[in-house]
């Protein structure tokens, strides 16, 4: 089965609406929360990612927040701004959706779904290889999706030597996936390493393959709408300098 993994999309439907075309053929989606927060479209965002094949999605901190299960003063303006603003416009159906959600998700042997980390599901961002080693002990599969910190990575464990090695992976050479690893496909909606383009992955579940990639999307239309919604100028910005 070739799956589409996808993480962050924050409320960008022309990056998700890119990605599911430039993605081919796939059966199934996971996605690693964060459908909504930040960007001008949510409610598009949850019809067009609840009409995908096999959807699997966990739940986000910006999804939570948008459920108002969390105290709006724990984010920062900006964001707080964003949240306002898609309080009002959240459909029923969106709300009904992200109710849904459930914080963790092991959608088969190998393979366990969180949006921060395996013992923090929703909130603990694995940036290097100290939280991702912490973080090891707490999944019993060999492989666990995460997003959160909208940056494309790979942690390998080396059980041998109990050491973790962090890896950029290169866009489009699938990796033949061995022992215990962590994967981040990388934002959709709102990409954080200094490339704009829209990050994704495909998992391969029976190859055990990951092949992570980037497109390009219209990101100036996406500018435009949050400029119309009144949202803040610099999720505008950070669109274009991928940050
Ligand atoms: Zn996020």
């Amino acid at each position: 089965m070739r799956v589409l993994v996808i993480s962050d999309i924050h409320s960008n439907y022309t990056a998700l609406e890119t990605v599911i075309k430039d993605a081919g053929h796939f059966d199934s989606v996971w996605c690693l929360g964060d459908v909504v927060g930040y960007g001008p479209d949510p409610n598009a965002c949850v019809e067009l990612l609840s009409e995908q094949p096999n959807l699997v999605c966990v739940l986000g901190n910006h999804d939570v927040a948008a459920l108002g299960r969390m105290p709006k003063e724990s984010f920062n303006a900006d964001a707080r701004r964003a949240l306002e603003w898609q309080e009002r416009v959240l459909s029923a159906s969106s709300m009904d959706f992200l109710k849904t959600l459930p914080q963790e998700y092991i959608p088969n042997e190998h393979v366990t779904l969180v949006h921060g980390s395996p013992r923090d599901p929703v909130w603990e961002y694995i940036l290097n290889t100290l939280a991702a080693r912490m973080n090891f002990d707490a999944f019993d599969t060999d492989l666990c999706f995460i997003g959160h910190t909208h940056v494309q990575s790979v942690f390998h464990y080396d059980t041998a030597t109990d050491r973790v090695q962090m890896d950029i992976p290169q866009v489009g050479f699938p990796i033949k996936l061995t022992g215990k690893n962590i994967l981040n496909p990388g934002s959709v909606g709102q990409p954080r390493d200094r490339d704009p383009r829209a990050a994704y992955g495909l998992f391969d579940t029976e190859k055990l393959t990951w092949e992570p990639q980037r497109v390009e999307y219209d990101i100036e239309s996406v500018q435009a709408r949050i400029r119309e919604s009144r949202l803040p100028e610099k999720h505008a910005l950070r669109l274009a300098e991928g940050w």
